[in-house]
């Protein structure tokens, strides 16, 4: 939840959408575990001292936990914190720890033993992933006793697919449910695994993921992994809702992070902001040469390994690369080579620094995106609010949110390519620096980007939408 704690685009939708929720009318309360790296004295959360030591039974063990309280920076939607440090004070929010699995049954048991304590019953819980999936599960059958419940619905959002919360058979005792469900093919199973976001997907009522073709997508062998199945069974119910961004935080206009402000009509800042950054990047500015922009997780899934065998190719082409990212140690390792040996065009910073962020969106001509898949994207919507021409792969949310620029048809805000290759990231970064020396039909693809509406206002509708429909699908 930013600007609490992100890790990547989750943090930035949880950060906004649900403001944009209660600026419909309607109340909301977050529910989040209190993850070491949250500062409580800088967002001035509270402990709720009638709620302490709130004990919990995971398997055989008993866990207590506090609950702080505050609210989501500017807003009024209140914020519970689950707070339990044997499980939440890690260096990550998410780990490969053995007790994964224990950390999350945790948090879900928090909620719901929350939300009897406030005695609020929600009309909707909007679950998040799998560390959330069990809710729908547990309010079926552990708390169905609970009359609060009566008319609580779920909808289960997919934010990544690759994702799934796959423990082993003996995390039902952990969880504390029946192993009757857990046989081949049952609710629990997923090839020998106990799936917390199968299980989610069987018990929710609705259930969305964050693209229209994504959506689609994730239905297919090629992009399911291995869910495709469970999901077909629930196509009726599957609905795709495009992320919005929020506009105060991302706002070219308005940005406190970046060295100059500018609008569609004073372009002329976001070349300032170019000049800054490629001086802080020790690479000569030169108006003929696009910079492009990379910020990412460095996961398989972001499709950078298209790079490594056509780097020296890549790098024969007249631009400049400005890197911001952390993950895999092959990519980081590729990207810090780049830099060192041709340091006049690139660099690369490889880490996590949201002002960086920030300024690259700002200051570079292009935004490369390459994703295998990609749920949602939010770097593109950024970028091309911020006239930085995004030049992606057309897969997910890139593809629902990047027209494809060609000069026989005068649209399009970016570049787009089909095909995984090296081949067709190479020839589409080669169209776009084509189209960068035009300077009129450059212009013109950067003025398209910054007039789309990204904010949440449509999104957050279509929300409301189906939380109704949810209720209603409930009351069948
Ligand atoms: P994902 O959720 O798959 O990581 P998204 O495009 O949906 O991808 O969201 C990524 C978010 O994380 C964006 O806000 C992006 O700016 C931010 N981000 C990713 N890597 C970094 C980094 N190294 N430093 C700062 N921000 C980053």
């Amino acid at each position: 939840m930013f600007p609490l704690c992100k890790t990547g685009g989750l943090g930035d939708v949880v950060g906004s959408l649900p403001k944009a929720i209660s600026e419909l009318g309607n109340e909301v309360k977050l529910f989040l575990p209190l993850y070491g790296g949250i500062k409580t004295d800088k967002h001035n959360l509270i402990m709720l001292p009638e709620f302490e030591d709130i004990r919990l039974h995971i398997g055989e063990k008993s866990v207590f936990f506090n609950l702080w309280y505050g609210t989501l920076p500017d807003s009024e939607v209140e914020v519970y914190f689950i707070d339990c440090p044997v499980y939440f004070h890690r260096e990550m929010p998410y780990t490969d720890d053995p007790d994964e699995n224990e950390r999350f049954i945790l948090f879900q048991l928090g909620v719901i033993e929350t939300l009897q304590r406030l005695k609020w019953a929600p009309d909707v819980i909007h679950c998040n992933d799998w560390q959330t999936s069990l809710i729908p599960v547990y309010l079926k059958t552990n708390y169905k006793w609970d009359k609060l419940f009566e008319n609580t619905s779920t909808l289960l959002s997919i934010h990544n697919i690759g994702y799934q919360g796959r423990f082993s058979k003996n995390s039902i005792e952990n969880a504390g449910l029946s192993y009757s469900e857990f046989y081949h093919g049952g609710p629990y199973e997923l090839d020998g695994t106990f799936c917390f976001l199968k299980a989610g997907i069987l018990f929710s009522e609705i259930i969305t993921t964050v693209s229209p073709t994504y959506a689609k997508e994730i239905q297919t062998k090629e992009f399911g992994a291995g869910m495709e199945g469970v999901l077909s069974t629930r196509k009726d119910d599957l609905y795709g809702v495009l992320n919005g961004i929020d506009t105060n935080i991302w706002n070219p206009k308005t940005d406190n992070f970046i060295p100059y402000n500018y609008s569609k009509k004073s372009i002329k800042n976001k070349i300032k902001c170019k000049k800054e950054l490629l001086k802080e990047a020790d690479i000569e500015y030169n108006e003929d040469i696009p910079a492009i922009g990379i910020i990412s997780r460095f996961a398989g899934q972001k499709g950078f390994d298209l790079m490594l065998t056509i780097a020296k190719e890549l790098m024969d082409l007249p631009f400049q690369l400005i890197v911001l990212g952390s993950g895999e140690d092959k990519i980081e390792k590729f990207f810090e080579l780049l830099a060192k040996t041709y340091p006049e065009k690139v660099n690369a910073y490889i880490g996590y620094n949201n002002k960086l962020a920030h300024w690259i969106t700002a200051g570079c001509d292009m935004f490369l995106m390459p994703s295998k898949y990609e749920p949602c994207g939010l770097n593109q919507m950024y970028s091309l609010n911020y006239g930085t021409v995004p030049v992606v792969r057309k897969t997910g949310g890139l593809a629902d949110t990047v027209k494809d620029y060609h000069e026989f048809n005068n649209k399009g805000n970016g570049f787009t390519f089909e095909d995984s290759t090296s081949y067709a990231l190479y020839s589409t970064i080669e169209r776009a620096l084509t189209m960068f020396k035009d300077k009129k039909v450059w212009k013109e693809i950067i003025q398209r980007g910054m007039k789309e509406d990204f904010s949440w206002k449509h999104s957050a509708k279509e929300y409301v939408r189906l939380y109704g429909k949810a209720s209603r699908v409930k009351d069948l």
